[in-house]
């Protein structure tokens, strides 16, 4: 018989998947509030810790929220109410809730934000596009098509897959050439756009991108570019680490059940063409 878990048991879980050391140092990961013996049966798993993800941990009936995105980064001296991030504190803690981020330290693992976002796009037997020197795996996934297709139709593929944004989907470079071997990286991968170019990448489908990066990026005969919202490019992995820490509380006798926020939380709200 499985019992529930404690946040402290959920914690450790999450990371020996994540170990907060292999996070950027300038990265604020971990448990940000909660009390580790309290029992954990529900977790909404989201991208970012906003108002309307703790308006949904509230109707989920959640003990822990999980995020990608760290709520706070720089250093505070006060969470008091009268700011949205001490809202979001005092929101959580009133209802019982806890809130911990796996954020960089999610990047760069294995399995990691990058390969949910390559699986959901049908790239397979994926290498890190910059391996980590020790430890663990690297930033960024390359891999392959199961076939070659056009930069416009492997673009209708990842609009496909992934969940629809009012940012859309973006495409940089001559849609009728032919990709297939595909780098991906979850969130903002602009440093990516030069190794995945030398490791031969046809197309680097990644989140944030300026426009003087990307056009000097394609006059310097670099791979083309898909430009995706980064709330979506980082999305599949929440039901990616849902699994595995399902999995790895199972191998212990304990079991949590998991809620994967589906709530775009991009700022961007239309997007509007005129016509070309
Ligand atoms: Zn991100």
């Amino acid at each position: 018989m499985s019992s529930a878990s404690s946040l402290a048991q959920v914690v450790a879980a999450l990371e020996r998947r994540y170990p907060p050391s292999t996070a950027e140092e300038w990265d604020a990961v971990g448990l940000v509030c909660g009390d580790p013996a309290a029992e954990v049966r529900r977790v909404l798993w989201a991208v970012d810790p906003v108002e309307e993800v703790v308006d949904e941990a509230i109707a989920a009936d959640v003990d822990l929220v999980i995020t990608h995105h760290p709520l706070f980064l720089t250093g505070v001296h006060s969470v008091a109410s009268t700011t949205a991030k001490g809202r979001i504190v005092h929101r959580l803690i009133s209802s019982g809730i806890a809130l911990y981020c796996a954020h960089t330290n999610a990047d760069v693992a294995d399995p990691g934000v990058s390969d949910a976002l390559a699986a959901a796009l049908g790239v397979t037997a994926t290498r890190p596009v910059v391996a980590a020197e020790a430890g663990p795996v690297g930033l960024g996934r390359i891999g392959e098509l199961p076939q070659s297709m056009t930069l416009a139709d492997f673009a209708d593929v990842v609009a496909t897959a992934l969940p629809p944004t009012r940012h859309g989907v973006r495409v940089a470079g001559d849609v009728a050439r032919t990709v297939r071997r595909v780098a991906v990286c979850g969130g903002s991968g602009d440093s990516l756009l030069a190794p995945a170019t030398a490791q031969g990448a046809d197309v680097l489908v990644t989140a944030d991108l300026k426009h003087h990066r990307a056009l000097e990026h394609l006059e310097d005969g670099g791979c083309a570019i898909i430009d995706v919202a980064h709330w979506a490019s980082e999305w599949p992995w929440l039901d990616q680490a849902a699994r595995l820490l399902a999995e790895d509380l199972s191998a212990e006798g304990t079991t949590v059940e998991s809620v994967v926020s589906a709530r775009p939380t991009d700022p961007w709200a239309m997007t509007l063409r005129g016509e070309l």
